[in-house]
C-alpha cells in the first residue's frame, strides 16, 4: 500500500538491511524444487545475526506429508507454517529488546503423516543495541504518582501482560505490515527515558508524527481485543493478529472500533490525539510477538515484500 512506503531509509545501515530483506523475502517466496531430500528437516534463520528488538524469519524444508511443525526459542514454542510452498514453511520470531546478547539455539520440530518426529537446530546471534537516551520534562502529576494512581497503573500493566500472553491459533495477519499513520518517526524504538531527572521505562514502540484527528489505520488484519482509556497510553486500541502478534495504537483522541470487531488491513481504528502521558498529538505504535517487545519497523521491513 502506498502510504506504508512513506518511511524513507536514510542511513547506509538501513540500505544494507533493506537489501538483505529483499534476499530474505526472495527466499520466502522462492519457487522451485525443495533443495533437500524429502525426509530431512533443513532449517535456516534469516538474518542469522539480529539485534535486540528485531524480528527474524525461520524457514524449514519440511518432510513429506507434514503433520505438524513448530519452532522453539528459549523454551517457548512459536508457529512455523506460513509461506508454505514447494515443501518449505516459514515462521516469524520476535526477539525481546532485553534479550541478553548471546548466541542462542533455535529448535524446529516436525512430525509427518506416520508420526515420525524430525528435529533440527540452528544458532541465532543476538547483538546488543545502544538504544540511546531521551530526556523529557513532564508535569509532575504524570511522573510522581500518588498511591491510588500507582495502583491503577500497576493494574493496567498486569492486564496488558495477561493480554499479550494470549495466543490465537488462527493466523489473521497476511502479507506486509503497514504503517498506521502517514508521518515521520519522532521517537525511535528502545530509547531509555529519563523523565524529570529520573530513569523510567524504555520506549517500547515508535512515535509517529501526525496531526490531531488524523486517521489511524490497522497495520494488518486482526481482532480488536482492547479499547480503553489507560493512564499512560491514554485512549488505546490493541489488535490481535493471531499467532501471538499484537499491535498497539496509543494516545488517540477517539476510538472508532469496539472490542471483538474484526478489522481489515488499513481499516480506520480511530483518530490521532494526545491523551494520556503525551506532549503533543502523535501516534505511539507498538508490536508484541509472543510477549516480546519488538521494533515495529523491523516487522515492517521484514514483511514489506510479502504477498497477501
Ligand atoms: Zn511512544
Amino acid at each position: 500500500m502506498e502510504r506504508s512506503r512513506k518511511f524513507s531509509f536514510e542511513t547506509l545501515e538501513d540500505q544494507v538491511r533493506l537489501s538483505f530483506v529483499f534476499i530474505v523475502t526472495g527466499l520466502l517466496l522462492s519457487v522451485g524444487k525443495p533443495a533437500y531430500a524429502e525426509n530431512t528437516l533443513h532449517v535456516e534463520v534469516l538474518p542469522s545475526v539480529v539485534k535486540q528488538g528485531d524480528v527474524c524469519v525461520i524457514r524449514a524444508s519440511r518432510p513429506a506429508s507434514l503433520k505438524s511443525i513448530y519452532g522453539e526459542f528459549q523454551g517457548e514454542r512459536f508457529p512455523i507454517a506460513f509461506g508454505v510452498r514447494n515443501g518449505t514453511s516459514a515462521g516469524l520470531l520476535g526477539i525481546d529488546m532485553d534479550t541478553q546478547p548471546a548466541t542462542y539455539e533455535i529448535k524446529v520440530v516436525a512430525t509427518d503423516g506416520s508420526s515420525r518426529v524430525y528435529s533440527s537446530a540452528l544458532s541465532l546471534k543476538v547483538e546488543k543495541v545502544d538504544f540511546g537516551t531521551q530526556t523529557l520534562s513532564l508535569p509532575p502529576s504524570m511522573v510522581d504518582l500518588d498511591s491510588k494512581t500507582l495502583e491503577r497503573v500497576n493494574e493496567e500493566a498486569r492486564r496488558l501482560k495477561v493480554l499479550f500472553q494470549g495466543f490465537r491459533d488462527e493466523r489473521l495477519w497476511s502479507g506486509a505490515f503497514i504503517f498506521p499513520v502517514q508521518g515521520e518517526i519522532t521517537t525511535v524504538f528502545g530509547v531509555r527515558r529519563v523523565i524529570n531527572g529520573q530513569p523510567r521505562s524504555p520506549h517500547t514502540g515508535v512515535d509517529l508524527r501526525a496531526e490531531e484527528r488524523a486517521p489511524v489505520w490497522a497495520c494488518n488484519i486482526g481482532v480488536v481485543v482492547l479499547v480503553d482509556q489507560l493512564f499512560f497510553s491514554g485512549k488505546s486500541v490493541i489488535l490481535d493478529h493471531g499467532w501471538g502478534i499484537y499491535s498497539m495504537y496509543f494516545h488517540l483522541s477517539e476510538a472508532l472500533v469496539r472490542q471483538e470487531d474484526r478489522v481489515s488491513k488499513g481499516a480506520i481504528l480511530g483518530r490521532v490525539g494526545s491523551t494520556g502521558r503525551s506532549t503533543g498529538p502523535h501516534l505511539h505504535w507498538g508490536i508484541r510477538m509472543s510477549g516480546a517487545r519488538v521494533d515495529p519497523l523491523s516487522l515492517f521491513r521484514l514483511t514489506e515484500h510479502l504477498r497477501e
